[in-house]
This record gives structure tokens, C-alpha cells and sequence, in this order.
């Protein structure tokens, strides 16, 4: 295995498990730190946080957003647009290549 693919691995591991943390706990500010954490180390390994994983937090102050009263809207141009029920931000998720 490479260097590069291992770093790819270790940096998937740990958002994967910061992600189950957030979702596990029961306090609400701890899950934004890790979403915040997972954020930071993906960010310092210049590596994108999946797909799966990017879509179930805002990107705006990290709440899941199965924790906030989240507004989930289909839009014509090809994004789903959900607003947060904690800050009211709105992120846009794409389906289709826009
Ligand atoms: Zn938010």
C-alpha cells in the first residue's frame, strides 16, 4: 500500500469515527465539536469529508442535522436545499452534475 493511500485511510477512519461520535453523544455542543474537529482534519490533509458523511451536517455551525428541526427541499436545478433548525443557514446538496 502507498503512502498516500494509507494517509487516505487513516484520515477516512477517524472522520468515520468522529462522525459516529457526534451522532452517539447526547450533547448537542459536543457533536458540533466533533463536526467541527472532523472538518478541521479533513481540511489539514487537504481531503475532502465523504459524501455520505458531508450531507448529514451544515456546513454553516455544524449541527447534525438529524438533531435540528431541518427543512429538507427538493429544487428544480438539481439540489436538494436544507435549512438548518439550529442557525437557518441553508445548504445546498447536489444529486445532478449542475
Ligand atoms: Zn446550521
Amino acid at each position: 500500500m502507498g503512502k498516500n493511500e494509507e494517509v487516505e485511510r487513516i484520515v477516512f477512519e477517524r472522520i468515520s469515527l468522529l462522525y459516529e461520535m457526534a451522532e452517539k453523544t447526547e450533547d448537542d455542543k459536543l457533536s458540533r465539536r466533533y463536526i467541527r474537529i472532523l472538518r478541521e482534519i479533513a481540511k489539514h490533509h487537504r481531503r475532502r469529508v465523504p459524501n455520505g458523511i458531508k450531507r448529514k451536517f451544515c456546513g454553516f455551525c455544524g449541527t447534525l442535522f438529524l438533531r435540528s428541526s431541518s427543512t429538507v427541499r427538493l429544487s428544480r436545478k438539481g439540489y436538494i436545499s436544507i435549512r438548518c433548525g439550529s442557525c437557518g443557514r441553508e445548504t445546498h446538496l447536489f444529486y445532478r452534475q449542475p
